[in-house]
């Protein structure tokens, strides 16, 4: 649908059911929400946003170079403060992002984080960040990071060795799955990379890099799509396959060793198509605050502290960003690759993005608020079938899709 068309639907949307949106809203307050008002549930866990986590140390653990220098496949021991949130370490290398690296740390704790260092590891500054989106400043020291081992000389065989780069991936978020790969072998070889399905171990896509020299960190990645669609939330795998040119055929998947009990196959990760947009304590609303809520309510409450961070569910496109007298500050994002529309309401001020911008899963958009008619700082959120948000769609439950999300992100 045209955009002018979908603009013009909404206002009159908003002529001839001002109040039925109200409705839709937080503002009527059922008898049954009333005795919440003046105690609008309490998030748990404390303080919403956490304090910014610091590096003040880094040390190799395991499998090091030499005591202060690590190598890909070392583990690294960050020390600092507040650091229990942490799931994700970046190496940043030299200056500019072009080789920063990010894993998912092995062990988060208030006082330390492991991190396996990723074969494109470059020498440079450490930063880690929360789930909460809080960041570190860079260590103060550059991590040395020495050259892997040196590959195995001509003659002995054919093999690849693959790291992932962050076991957790969301689609159309700012970094796509992505793996490091290095072949060994006395000459180039031809590469394959493959996405395996971890439930079935279908290789759901397939594609050539070209000639690879032996013993050169490469890198694949993969967009979340095969055949055109986004695929399902789940594990999945990178396996590379590499061809000599005397007709030997390795993979990674064959090379590898048996992984730990605990740990995940290499080249594998969490393939998740949403991120739970307040990153911080938060408890869904029951009764008038759900879904229907006896009065129409066309979203799912979700109380947080004021200022709590909100990113976006989805990635996708800001089809409005506007003050409402029930809604406060809000924006409605219509998600990529699908018709479905995401309304987030009552932010603490105008959203961080505007309209027409398009949005990354997981992009910060604002922060919780009371914004409109609300009782109690929380996030209003709606999902609507396509055509979308008073276009022509209709609104459905999305408590389901949040507790499902809260749970994997
Ligand atoms: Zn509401």
């Amino acid at each position: 649908m045209p955009r002018s068309a979908v603009v013009s639907g909404w206002a009159s949307a908003r002529r001839t059911s001002a109040y039925g949106l109200i409705a839709g809203l937080c503002a009527l307050v059922s008898p049954t929400l009333a005795p919440a008002q003046t105690g609008a549930p309490a998030p748990t866990g404390g303080a919403n946003a956490g304090p910014r986590p610091q590096v003040r140390a880094l040390a190799c653990a395991s499998n090091c170079a030499a005591p202060a220098a690590v190598r890909p496949g070392s583990l690294l021991r960050i020390r600092g403060r507040a650091l229990a949130l942490v799931d994700e370490v970046v190496f940043q290398g030299a200056v500019g992002a072009a080789d920063d690296v990010s894993v998912k740390p092995r062990r988060a704790r208030r006082s330390f984080v492991d991190a396996r260092v990723p074969r494109t590891a470059a020498t440079g500054p450490v930063v880690v960040i929360g789930s909460n989106s809080a960041e570190s400043a860079p260590s103060a020291m550059a991590l040395t990071v020495e050259p892997a081992p040196a590959p195995i000389p001509a003659g002995t065989g054919l093999g690849v060795d693959v790291e992932i780069q962050g076991d957790k991936v969301f689609y159309g978020a700012e970094r796509k799955a992505q793996v490091s790969f290095v072949v060994r072998d006395s000459q180039p070889v031809s590469v394959f990379v493959e996405v395996v399905r971890a439930t079935d171990g279908v290789a759901i896509a397939r594609w050539e890099t070209g000639v690879v020299a032996p013993g050169t960190p490469q890198t694949a990645t993969w967009d979340g799509k095969a055949g055109g669609r986004v695929q399902r939330d789940g594990r999945y795998q990178f396996r590379i396959i590499a061809k000599s040119q005397s007709g030997a055929v390795a993979s990674s998947a064959q090379a590898a060793p048996q992984p730990a009990a605990a740990e995940d196959p290499p080249g594998s990760f969490l393939f998740l198509r949403h991120k739970f947009p307040i990153r911080g304590a938060h408890n869904f609303g029951e009764g008038a605050a759900a879904f229907g809520g006896g009065r129409n309510h066309k979203g799912q409450d979700v109380f947080a502290k004021c200022g709590t961070p909100l990113v976006a569910a989805r990635a996708g496109v800001v089809k409005f960003k506007q003050y409402h007298s029930a809604a406060g500050h809000y924006i409605v994002v219509d998600g990529d690759d699908e018709g479905t529309d995401y309304a987030y309401m009552h932010m603490r001020e105008a959203s961080l993005v505007s309209k027409g911008d398009h949005v990354y899963t997981g992009q910060p958009i604002g922060f919780v608020g009371d914004t409109g008619r609300a009782h109690g700082c929380h996030l209003h959120f709606e999902m609507w079938k396509a055509p979308g948000w008073y276009s022509g769609g209709s609104a459905f439950d999305p408590l389901p899709q949040l507790k499902s999300w809260d749970a994997g992100s």
